[in-house]
């Protein structure tokens, strides 16, 4: 189902803004006060600049009544010449006020992009991460640090850079009351406020009504990358879904431009008449009563003031405009602020209840896993998967858990490895409760192989080296983890050996079967066992290997793993008979408990459904019945 975000994620309000200015010292001291002062010193030289050529202005009867090289013509120069320093500071300064935005930016977002991966590691589990709000703050952070919005650091950026456009506006706004009148310095600076204000305010209505589209710019973003993405590119084609595609694609492009387009000239155009006619007013009423004051009295009101006064006027209007520099950054940008600041405050909770009392699970189990009258249901779901459940994992021995799809086997081996947190009852490790550990040491101690594994696009060192990082860069190590795998000859048959790029992407990269990627999902948690995990857990381990790899495969593994704890869930009886104990799961209880002999002899479902798979295989693999 489509992800509805609240509306108010595009809201812009100026507690955030506040928030935003909080934060900027991450940036560092000496580059957030050099941003400020150098926005500042950049609204001041129009200043100077508008001074010293209104001085110029006033200056020049004299001088063109006194004559070329006269003090008078001297005086006119000067005037000149500081106009001419002030435009040339500012063309100066444009490049550095660059590179220090783009340093705030940068800084700003490395900060936020350690809080980001912070924040989404800080659970030792995942049901964090499926809170729906949750995922949305994280989605709406990632994006916006991803380049698909403003980023964060954009947006302190942007606000910092507010500091010379209102320098200049409220410098120009004193200029026209020192010299001239405050009431018309006031109302310059009314007018052009009211106007910016408008614009402003359009920006974020604008804005915030995407909100309810949100949704439909997600879904053509989501048929734009089906699409153009490798992924579905069988599929799409295998299917003849290419035309279907396209049409799906433009439609949900229409479906967010259209009423965005329908609405833009009631945001833009209406609110705009009233606002721009009172800047006018204002602005056309300030500058006749200069004029008239200068028409009725022109003995009191001299040339270089006259024109200082409409030059400041016109300045102080200009605050009434679209910053580039700033407007849609600061929009957009405080959509990652937001995500970020969510993730935090959740962040804080998460982190008190992961250390545990501080005990090492250090070479335990050397007795027994046990599952003690253990409920526990999804969050959001209505029905518990697993309900007062009881099992006692014998330590050095080999368990397969066998049952229907949905039984609930997968979701053991998530509490086993505190990816969820039962509700009720509890898991203990040789009779201490597994919460007591510290969460990372306690998943430490399980190398675990769920279905959906990762296929690194990386080299094939790294997808083994993944199960102990530490350990990665000892050769032989990992060789050894691939030999016990079985992935051996797949390691020899590759041009770079270990160092070959497991993804197509690259030039001399490679893709695996599906197959040969469970072969090194399999030595990944072998791998795991070297860095010092005790407990392996294989989840549907060979469902990609084809009979008599299987076989193969597990000939010599329980052999290679003798002594640790092991748990296969497997479709497969061919695997599961080989374990010391099978368990029978239905509907998350266990139905049937023994050895594969004795769940055979028992003939209950075990049997039956051993039974079935045995007659297959009788018709399809004959030579392996
Ligand atoms: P099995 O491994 O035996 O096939 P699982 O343990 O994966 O079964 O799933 C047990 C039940 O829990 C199923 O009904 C499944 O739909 C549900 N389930 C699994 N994962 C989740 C989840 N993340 N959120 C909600 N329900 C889930």
């Amino acid at each position: 189902m489509a992800r509805e975000p609240s509306e108010s994620i595009f809201t812009n309000r100026p507690a955030e803004r506040i928030q935003i200015l909080r934060s900027l010292p991450v940036v560092g001291w000496p580059t957030l006060v050099g941003a400020v002062l150098l926005q500042l010193v950049a609204g001041l030289l129009p200043v100077g600049f508008i001074v010293s050529t209104s001085v110029l202005i006033g200056r020049i009867p004299a001088a063109a009544a006194a004559g070329t090289g006269s003090h008078a013509a001297y005086l006119a120069e000067e005037a000149l010449f500081a106009a001419a320093a002030f435009f040339v500071l500012q063309q100066i300064l444009a490049p550095l006020q660059m590179l220090l935005t783009v340093r705030v930016t940068r800084r700003f977002d490395g900060a936020a992009r350690d809080r980001l991966l912070r924040a989404s590691f800080a659970s030792a589990g995942i049901a964090e991460l499926e809170d729906p709000e949750r995922h949305e703050a994280l989605v709406m952070a990632r994006d916006s640090l991803a380049g698909f919005w403003f980023s964060p650091g954009e947006a302190s950026a942007g606000t910092i850079a507010l500091v010379s456009r209102y320098t200049t506006c409220i410098a120009m706004a004193i200029v026209v009351g020192a010299v001239y009148s405050w009431p018309v310095a006031l109302m310059v600076l009314a007018g052009g406020l009211t106007l910016r204000f408008v614009w402003r305010h359009g920006l974020t209505i604008e804005v915030e009504r995407l909100g309810p589209l949100w949704r439909h710019v997600d879904r053509s973003w989501y048929f734009r990358n089906l699409a153009l993405g490798t992924v579905a590119a069988k599929e799409i084609r295998v299917f003849g879904l290419t035309a279907w595609m396209k049409e799906r694609y433009h439609q949900a492009s229409l479906d967010h431009l259209k009423p965005y387009s329908e609405r833009r000239w009631k945001v833009w155009v209406l609110p705009f008449l009233p606002a721009t006619l009172l800047a006018a007013a204002t602005a056309s009423a300030a500058l006749a009563l200069v004029a008239h004051a200068a028409g009725a009295h022109p003995d009191q009101v001299s040339l270089q003031d006259l024109a200082l006064v409409i030059q400041a006027a016109i300045a102080t209007l200009a605050v009434a405009s679209w910053y580039h520099e700033a407007d849609m950054q600061t929009q957009f940008g405080l959509r990652g602020h937001r995500g970020l600041n969510k993730l935090d405050s959740w962040r804080l909770g998460d982190e008190t209840d992961a250390g545990g009392t501080g005990r090492d699970p250090a070479g335990l189990p050397l007795r027994e896993i046990r599952f003690e009258s253990v409920t526990f249901t999804y969050p959001g779901a209505p029905e518990p998967v697993l309900s007062r459940f009881d099992l006692t994992i014998e330590a050095g021995a080999s368990l397969a858990i066998v049952g229907l799809n949905g039984a609930g086997k997968t979701t053991i081996v998530k509490l086993l490895a505190r990816l969820y947190e039962p509700q009720e009852g509890r898991i203990t490790c040789d009779g201490i409760d597994i919460r007591d550990f510290p969460a990372a040491a306690w998943q430490r101690r399980i190398g675990a192989i769920f279905q959906d594994f990762l296929r690194y696009e990386l080299t094939l060192r790294e997808n083994v080296g993944y199960g102990a990082v530490e350990l990665a860069d000892d050769t032989d190590v990992v060789n050894r983890a691939l030999e016990r795998g079985g992935a051996a000859e797949l390691r020899d048959s590759l041009d770079h050996g270990l160092e070959t790029m497991l993804s197509r992407e690259y030039e001399d990269g490679t893709d695996l079967s599906g197959g040969q990627w469970q072969r090194v999902a399999i030595a990944r948690a072998l791998m795991a066992v070297e860095g010092g995990a005790s407990v392996l857990v294989l989840d549907e381990p060979t469902a990609n290997l084809d009979v008599r790899a299987e076989v193969e495969f597990f000939g010599q593994f329980l052999e290679l793993t003798r002594g640790l704890t092991t748990i296969v869930i497997s479709h497969r009886f061919s695997t599961v008979r080989r374990a010391d104990r099978v368990v029978v799961l239905q509907q998350g209880r266990i139905i049937e408990d023994g050895t594969h002999a004795e769940l055979v002899a028992l003939g209950g479902l075990y049997a039956e459904l051993f039974e079935l798979q045995a007659a297959r295989f009788v018709d399809e693999q004959p030579e392996l019945a």
